[in-house]
């Protein structure tokens, strides 16, 4: 197969030269093989895109100046030239990083242009300029303005899907972009690219540039940017919030996860399976909400236990791009060393109900075994640390008030579920759960409502309102009596 390769870099609302000659070789992990290469940002590069993204946000007559609606026309545009690429940019990412096809379809094509509509859609319905009579005598004109040149910063596991988490919002709001893609998935940044030059988004308005983490770390840092919207590791999170206390620049976080999925005695897991395997096994278990740890009643556990590890073994492993295929491979072989060294750990911290190796007859590509401890405790390693692949926990309790302990007995603080025949007791039990979000019954990212997480999982919020207003700020004109 023809790899696929580009020279040049989106910058300024052209292909441009990069200023150095590095490149970015993007490896399939089904495969192993080459599959395309891209240059490799460099500073020089950061800079040139921090100043059209400046030049466009500071035009007095640019993109931010724009009545929404004006916007709204191009972000239409920019959706339909990303729907014309959809089939290719959910092709593109499952050979990079190995999530199922139908779920890239999902997560890749149909959920940014999704993003972008909405967006447009929640920047016309509210006024950006409020008048509220005084107490004090006269009139405050409060209005919501864009923040200004945002630096977006992503990872590999869904790198459309987030990208637009932020790209969708951040535009619609009047803000200008420089995004910089992970390594391993920048293949798709391109396509998106080349998207926005066919959409006729303005000169600087999105840029992007492909890097590593010390160019991640230049953008943040980099004079030229008002606002940070970062997800990746808890780790770079914390080096990016120190940075952006230091600079005292706005700043919203996603991270890691080790969500609870709380089975109440009164579930019916086997009715719920698709649903149950969407929130813990989804994406080779790379998604950061995942719920890697199962909470399970002890008056059902054997039961519970069973149909996990039967889901589990269910599950067809292969080629990503076959659309059969539940669980790929995971991103790199580092990625597959870090789940094995987990793996190992669990054997001693728990009871391996199946899974646990490397799939027979998969030779090539970095596959792992959906794999399930029982037994396990809360504090044990593998309940306390995310995993990041397809490896699940599940840990017994008396009764709720124990179950409730457990789920919050977390560093995280991410996503969770309620399984339960009673919706309203579930609600219930998920209200005192200490987690940005959680599901019932099912976990979906809607996009009308906020998402984020507490504690080491992150702070702010995207999605929903909330997640336009992380692009704005508040701007407030005393007029005098009348
Ligand atoms: P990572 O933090 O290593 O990298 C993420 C992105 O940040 C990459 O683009 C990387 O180049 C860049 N980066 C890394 N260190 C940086 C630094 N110091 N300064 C600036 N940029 C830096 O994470 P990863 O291994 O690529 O992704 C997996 C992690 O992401 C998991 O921990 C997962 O939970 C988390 N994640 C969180 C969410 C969420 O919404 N909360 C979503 C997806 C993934």
């Amino acid at each position: 197969m023809p790899t696929i390769d580009y020279r040049q870099l989106y910058i300024g609302g052209h292909w441009t030269d990069p200023t150095t000659a590095a490149t970015i070789d993007v490896h399939s992990p089904t495969t192993e093989q080459l599959i395309g290469s891209v240059p490799r940002g460099g500073e020089a590069d950061v800079d040139a895109a921090v100043a059209a993204a400046r030049a466009a946000f500071d035009d007095p007559d640019g993109w931010a100046s724009w009545h929404p609606k004006q916007r709204g026309e191009t972000l239409e545009q920019f959706a339909a030239e990303l729907e014309a690429r959809g089939g290719e940019t959910a092709a593109r990412v499952a050979m990079q990083n190995g999530m199922p096809i139908w779920l890239a379809q999902r997560f890749e094509s149909i959920f940014p242009p999704l993003l972008l509509r909405y967006y447009s859609d929640v920047m016309n319905s509210v006024p950006v300029e409020e008048e509220r009579p005084g107490m004090l005598g006269g009139t405050a004109l409060v209005s919501r303005q864009p923040v200004g040149v945002v630096g977006a910063i992503v990872p590999w596991n869904v790198p459309q899907g987030i990208a637009f988490l932020k790209v969708a919002p951040a535009l619609a709001a009047g803000c200008t972009v420089v995004l910089k893609p992970a390594e391993e998935t920048v293949l798709d940044s391109f396509l998106m690219a080349e998207a926005a030059v066919a959409a006729g988004l303005p000169p600087g308005v999105l840029n992007v540039v492909p890097g590593g983490r010390d160019l991640g770390a230049a953008l943040v840092s980099h004079p030229g940017i008002d606002k940070v919207s970062f997800t990746g590791s808890t780790a770079a999170g914390r080096a990016i919030a120190e940075t952006c206390g230091r600079l005292l620049r706005s700043v919203t976080l996603e991270l890691g996860g080790k969500s609870a999925a709380i089975v109440l005695d009164d579930a019916d897991l086997g009715a719920s399976i698709e649903a149950f395997f969407g929130a813990t096994l989804l994406n080779n278990g790379q998604i950061c909400w995942l719920n890697t740890r199962i909470l399970a009643p002890r008056s059902r556990y054997t039961e519970i236990v069973d149909t996990i590890t039967d889901l589990a073994r269910s599950l067809t492993i292969g080629d990503p791009l076959d659309p059969e295929t539940k669980i790929g491979p995971l991103v790199s072989s580092q990625q597959r060393e870090r789940v094995e060294g987990y793996i190992a750990k669990g054997k001693q911290e728990g009871r391996l109900t199946t899974g646990g190796s490397r799939p027979p007859g998969l030779d090539q590509g970095w596959f792992v075994e959906p794999t399930v401890f029982a037994d396990v405790d809360n504090n044990a390693t593998i309940s306390r640390e995310e995993i990041f692949g397809p490896v699940l926990s599940v840990i017994p309790y008396g009764d709720e008030s124990e179950a409730i302990a457990i789920a919050n007995d977390s560093d995280y603080g991410l996503g969770g579920t309620v399984w339960s025949s009673d919706i309203e007791h579930a609600a219930d039990v998920a209200r005192k759960v200490r987690s940005g979000t959680i599901g019932v019954n099912h976990y979906v990212n809607e996009p009308v409502a906020p998402f984020g997480g507490i504690k080491d999982s992150g702070m702010g919020r995207e999605l929903g309102p909330e997640g336009l207003h992380a692009f704005q700020i508040h701007k407030t004109i005393y007029l005098p009596p009348a």
